[in-house]
């Protein structure tokens, strides 16, 4: 009786596995992750010398490991005189607020928004022109 009862214990699980995999595959609902809505306004770059700080803690396999060195103002060092990312097709993960967003299994919407409102933040705190600030009420 016990194994009776295993047996169908055993077929329910791998049946609901089964079928979690078939509703994944048939997904249409899952929202498609689009581009961050970066200005390019560089102020995150100038200040890339944080998130270096934070590679303490990590070893340079770990994908959230920040790889270049920069000045004592913090800025990086693949930042160019422009204020465009020299690397940019190649940038850390950590600089990719869409791909880390993914890797992170956030939500995009309030990723997005928290990301915005900090890179506003940082454009004020550096007298960016208005017109670089990201629309936050567009997430
Ligand atoms: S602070 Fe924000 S808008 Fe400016 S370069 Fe960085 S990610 Fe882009
Ligand atoms: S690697 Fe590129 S995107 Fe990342 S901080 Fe440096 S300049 Fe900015």
């Amino acid at each position: 009786m016990i194994l009776y009862i295993i047996e169908i214990a055993v077929f329910l699980v791998v049946a609901y596995l089964g079928i979690m995999v078939i509703i994944n595959s048939f997904d249409g609902n899952k929202p498609e992750v689009t581009d961050f809505p970066c200005s390019s306004c560089g102020s995150c770059c100038k200040r890339a010398g944080v998130v270096a700080g934070l590679n303490i803690n990590l070893d340079a396999e770990n994908p959230l490991y920040f790889p270049y060195s920069c000045d004592e103002t913090g800025r990086c060092e693949k930042l160019t005189d422009d204020n465009k990312c020299s690397v940019y097709d190649n940038r850390p993960l950590v600089c990719n607020v869409k791909e880390l967003c993914l890797f992170l299994e956030q939500d995009p919407k309030e990723f997005y928004k928290f990301n915005a409102s900090v890179c506003n933040t940082m454009m004020d705190e550096d007298n960016v022109p208005l017109e670089f600030r990201i629309n936050v009420k567009q997430f």
